[in-house]
C-alpha cells in the first residue's frame, strides 16, 4: 500500500521524543519534499525507529539528532545523523551482524541486545533497499537508507 512517508518518520520521531528530553538531546526533522512510497509500514517504521533509538541513545548529554527525508523518481532516502559517541572503524563491517555490539565500556554500560540494526538490514533488504553507515569515532553518525519507490518484495522475487 501507499504509505505517506513523511508521517512515519514524524510518528516515529515523535514517540522517540521522551528518550530524547530525558537526555537532553535535540532531534530535528527536515522533510525536502512529500513522499508517498508503497512500502511494508510495519517493517520500515521499525527500521526507522531502531535507527533513531539508536542515534538518541549513543548520544552525549545536549547533542543532537537530524533525521531526513528526500526523494527522487526511483527512490527515497531518509538519512539519520547525530553528534554521538561514533563507531569505530574496525566494528562499522560488522554492526548489523545479529548481536553484535561494539565492546566500548561506554556502549555497553548503555545496554541493548544487538538487534536493533540486524532488524532495521533485513526490512531494508526485504524492500530491496540499501542501507550505509559512516562515522568518525567522537564525532558522531550517520546511517543513510535508499529505498525503491515501489515494493517488489526480495523474498516474493527470490521464488
Ligand atoms: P538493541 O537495538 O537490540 O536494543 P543495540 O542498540 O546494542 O541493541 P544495534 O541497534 O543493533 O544494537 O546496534 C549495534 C551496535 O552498534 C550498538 O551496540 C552500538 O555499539 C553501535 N551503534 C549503533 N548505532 C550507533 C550510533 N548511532 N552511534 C554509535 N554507536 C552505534
Ligand atoms: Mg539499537
Amino acid at each position: 500500500t501507499q504509505v505517506n512517508i513523511n508521517q512515519l518518520l514524524e510518528l516515529t520521531l515523535k514517540r522517540l521524543k521522551p528518550i530524547a528530553e530525558k537526555k537532553n538531546v535535540e532531534v530535528v526533522l527536515e522533510s525536502f519534499r512529500p513522499v508517498t512510497a508503497e512500502i511494508d509500514e510495519v517493517k520500515m517504521t521499525l527500521a526507522v525507529s531502531n535507527l533513531v533509538e539508536n542515534a538518541i541513545k549513543y548520544n552525549n548529554e545536549g547533542g543532537w539528532v537530524h533525521a531526513s527525508l528526500n526523494a527522487d523518481h526511483k527512490f527515497f532516502y531518509i538519512k539519520v545523523a547525530d553528534s554521538g559517541i561514533g563507531i569505530p572503524k574496525e566494528d562499522q563491517d560488522h554492526i548489523f551482524e545479529r548481536f553484535y555490539r561494539v565492546d566500548k565500556s561506554h556502549s555497553r554500560e548503555i545496554g541493548g541486545t544487538g538487534l536493533g540494526l540486524a532488524i532495521a538490514r533485513n526490512a531494508v533488504i526485504l524492500h530491496r533497499g540499501s542501507i550505509k553507515v559512516y562515522s568518525n569515532p567522537g564525532e558522531g553518525t550517520t546511517f543513510t537508507v535508499r529505498v525503491p519507490m515501489i515494493y517488489v518484495s526480495a523474498q516474493a522475487a527470490a521464488v
